[in-house]
């Protein structure tokens, strides 16, 4: 695995549990507005000080130290599930008794049913990037959202805990945009709404987009509870 970065500690990534963070690199969305370029862009990929590109071996002998603290670890981006060696990371991960939580993009339901089904994951956050008619544009990419059509029925109609999430900014989604992302995954436990951060994204230009105001967000919250339990992470 292709480690771009560890977060040793986060209250916050994976729900309800002490956790650390690993970026995986390379992913095969181009979002315009992502903010990890240098996990994305095989241009700007760097390796970090101490946790290397591939420095696995790094990673584990960090877990054999915190196995008292720390209860789970999240594996996000880039997007994890282009890594081919993702679900013997994984069993390594487990096998050492930690939970392992996924953030995926949803364009790998094969990789995401077999993770599921081995038993190597224990929570899935699935980015839902625009409704269907506006994905390549969310993504930077043409996308097939029939895959993505396809993940997010593993996990409905799974037994796996997971979330579905957008980053939303006005650039990309206007009110009824999200509202027909909370349709399309109408009676799912969760929708978090997540707020944009215009911080080094891959299109330059989105760094001096204005994220939605508060109020905004709660507005579009309102009309998203009317189809599934919505949060807003900001
Ligand atoms: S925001 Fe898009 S480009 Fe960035 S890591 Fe996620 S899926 Fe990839």
């Amino acid at each position: 695995m292709q480690i771009g970065g560890l977060q040793k500690l986060t209250l916050i990534d994976y729900p309800g549990k002490i956790a650390a963070t690993v970026f995986c690199i390379g992913c095969n969305f181009r979002c315009p507005w992502c903010y990890s370029r240098e996990l994305v862009l095989p241009e700007e990929i760097t390796p970090t000080p101490k946790f290397g590109v591939g420095a696995e071996k790094d990673f584990f002998n960090f877990l054999k130290g915190r196995k008292e603290l720390l209860e789970g670890v999240v594996l996000c981006g880039g997007e994890p599930t282009i890594h081919k060696d993702l679900p013997e990371f994984c069993k390594k991960i487990k096998k050492m008794g930690f939970l392992v939580k996924l953030d995926t993009n949803g364009s790998n339901p094969e990789a995401l049913k077999n993770l599921i089904k081995e038993n190597l994951i224990d929570y899935v956050a699935m980015d839902i990037k625009a409704p269907k008619e506006k994905y390549n544009g969310a993504a930077g990419i043409k996308i097939d959202t029939g895959k993505i059509q396809e993940s997010i029925d593993i996990l409905k109609n799974g037994k796996i805990d997971f979330e579905f999430r957008s980053t939303i900014l006005p650039q990309i989604h206007t009110k009824e945009d999200v509202m027909s992302i909370a349709k399309w995954i109408k009676d799912a436990k969760v929708y978090y709404l997540q707020q944009f951060r215009p911080e080094k994204t891959i299109d330059p230009a989105y760094e001096k987009c204005k994220p939605f105001s508060q109020e905004e967000l709660e507005s579009i919250q309102r009309v998203c509870n009317i189809y599934v339990f919505t949060k807003l992470r900001i």
